[in-house]
C-alpha cells in the first residue's frame, strides 16, 4: 500500500530518523580500547533518565520481559513472598513469571481499568509484622488498559509500615514518557525496554537497580546466569560487557538519550500529557469511554478505548490495518474484543495523533460503530490549537 503506515501501537513505537541512522553502522570491535569512552558516559546519562544518582543501570540484550527476570533472580530466593496487583495483561504476566520462578506470589486481583490498590497494599504491609514480603511489585503503566499507578504512594505505604521489602517497578511503557523518579520514590529495581519511550527497536532490557537491591544479590538464592548482575558489574565498570553487546543498539540508545535530553525530560513528559489529552478529548467527543476508570489512572502513553456493546474491537483493529494501513492496539485477555488501544508515546506530534484519530474514526464508521464524522478529530484539533499554536499567538500578542 502506498504512503506511510501509521504505527500507533503502544510499542514498538516510531523510531526517529536520528536513531535509525545511528543503527546503521558497520559492526564494531566489542573489545576496542576506545569503547569505554563511549559506554561509560552512556551509563552515566542513563541515570538521568531514571532520575537516580546512586543506582546502577544494566543493559541486557533482551525484550523488556528479560528485565523482569533479571530483577527477581538477582534479588530474591525460592519461596520468597512477593506482593503484586493484577489488573491487566502485563501485571498478569509479571505475576505469572514470579510464580514460575518459585516465588510465593500474593496476588491482589483488581478490576481491569483500575490501578495499584494502595490502601490494600498499605494494610497488608502493616499486618506483615514478620516482614515476610521480600518485594512489592508495581506496574507503573499497565499497557493493556491504559492505566497509570501511583508509585510514590506505594513507597509511602512501605515507609509508613516501616517495611523493608524491595520495591520493583515495571516502567517499560512509562520510562522516558511519563515522569519517573527512581531515587525520590525509593524504587529498588526499575525495569524498562528499548522499544517504547526510548523510541528504538526491541532488543534491550534497560534495568535500573538501587544500592539496596545490589546488596540483596549477595543473599539471593534464585538461579541466574545470563542475567546475573555480578558479571555485568565486573565488566561494566571498565565500560565492557560479559558477552557480545549489541553495539548497534548501544549507538541507537546514545542517539535516543541525546534526543530526550535535548528536548528536556520535563518537556517530554508535558508533550506526552498534551498529546494524550487530545486523544482523550476525541474519545469523549465520540461518546465512548476509556477502560481506565478514573482520571487519576489515565495513562499519557496509551489509551484503551471501550467500544459499544455488540461490536468487536479485534475486527475494528483488523479493518484499520487492512483498509487504512493503520496499526492500532488490540484488546488483550479479559478486554479482548472490548477495547482498542491507541499508543501515543515516543517520537510523536500533534499531526501524528490526528492521523491515528482520523483513521480510528473512519474505521469505526465503516463498521457501523455510531460515532459522528469528524467529532473526535474536531475535539482534538481544538484542544491542540488552544493549548499550542493559539496559546503561543496569544502570548506573542
Ligand atoms: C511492553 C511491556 C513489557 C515488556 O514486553 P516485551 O515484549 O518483553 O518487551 C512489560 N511490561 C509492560 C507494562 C509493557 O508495556
Amino acid at each position: 500500500m502506498p504512503g506511510i503506515r501509521g504505527l500507533f501501537i503502544p510499542g514498538p513505537t516510531n523510531v526517529p530518523q536520528a536513531v535509525r541512522l545511528a543503527l546503521d553502522i558497520a559492526m564494531e570491535d566489542q573489545r576496542a580500547p576506545d569503547l569505554p569512552a563511549f559506554t561509560l558516559p552512556l551509563f552515566e546519562d542513563l541515570r538521568k533518565i531514571f532520575k537516580t544518582r546512586d543506582g546502577q543501570v544494566f543493559l541486557f540484550p533482551s525484550s523488556g520481559s528479560g528485565g523482569w527476570e533479571a530483577a527477581m533472580t538477582n534479588t530474591l530466593s525460592p519461596g520468597d513472598k512477593v506482593l503484586i496487583a493484577r489488573f491487566g495483561q502485563f501485571s498478569l504476566l509479571w505475576a505469572d513469571m514470579c510464580a514460575r520462578h518459585g516465588l510465593d506470589v500474593d496476588v491482589v486481583d483488581v478490576p481491569w481499568g483500575e490501578g495499584v490498590p494502595v490502601e490494600i497494599f498499605a494494610e497488608k504491609l502493616k499486618a506483615d509484622k514478620t516482614h515476610a514480603y521480600k518485594a512489592v511489585l508495581v506496574t507503573h503503566n499497565e499497557t493493556a488498559t491504559g492505566v497509570v499507578s501511583d508509585v510514590a504512594a506505594v513507597r509511602h505505604a512501605l515507609n509508613d509500615a516501616g517495611h523493608p521489602a524491595l520495591l520493583f517497578v515495571d516502567a517499560v511503557s512509562s520510562l522516558a514518557s511519563i515522569d519517573f523518579r527512581m531515587d525520590e520514590w525509593g524504587v529498588d529495581v526499575c525495569v524498562s525496554g528499548s522499544q517504547k519511550g526510548f523510541m528504538m527497536p526491541v532488543g534491550l532490557a534497560i534495568v535500573g537497580v538501587s544500592q539496596k537491591a545490589l546488596a540483596a544479590r549477595k543473599a539471593a538464592g534464585l538461579r541466574r546466569s545470563y542475567f546475573d548482575f555480578e558479571d555485568m558489574i565486573k565488566t561494566n565498570k571498565d565500560g565492557f560487557f560479559p558477552y557480545t553487546p549489541p553495539t548497534h543498539m548501544l549507538r541507537a540508545l546514545r542517539a535516543s538519550i541525546d534526543l530526550l535530553l535535548a528536548e528536556g525530560l520535563e518537556n517530554v513528559f508535558a508533550r506526552h500529557y498534551r498529546l494524550a489529552e487530545g486523544v482523550r478529548r476525541a474519545v469523549a467527543a465520540w461518546g465512548l469511554s476509556l477502560c481506565a476508570k478514573a482520571p487519576k489512572w489515565h495513562s499519557d502513553t496509551v489509551s484503551a478505548i471501550v467500544i459499544p456493546e455488540g461490536f468487536d474491537s479485534a475486527a475494528l483493529v483488523k479493518h484499520a490495518y487492512n483498509r487504512y494501513n493503520l496499526s492500532l492496539g488490540v484488546g488483550l485477555n479479559k478486554v479482548a474484543g472490548r477495547v482498542f488501544r491507541i499508543g501515543h508515546l515516543g517520537d510523536l506530534n500533534e499531526i501524528m495523533c490526528m492521523m491515528a484519530l482520523a483513521g480510528s474514526e473512519m474505521a469505526m464508521r465503516d463498521l457501523g460503530i455510531p460515532v459522528e464524522a469528524g467529532s473526535g478529530v474536531a475535539a482534538a484539533e481544538e484542544y491542540y490549537r488552544e493549548t499550542g499554536a493559539a496559546a503561543a499567538l496569544r502570548k506573542a500578542a
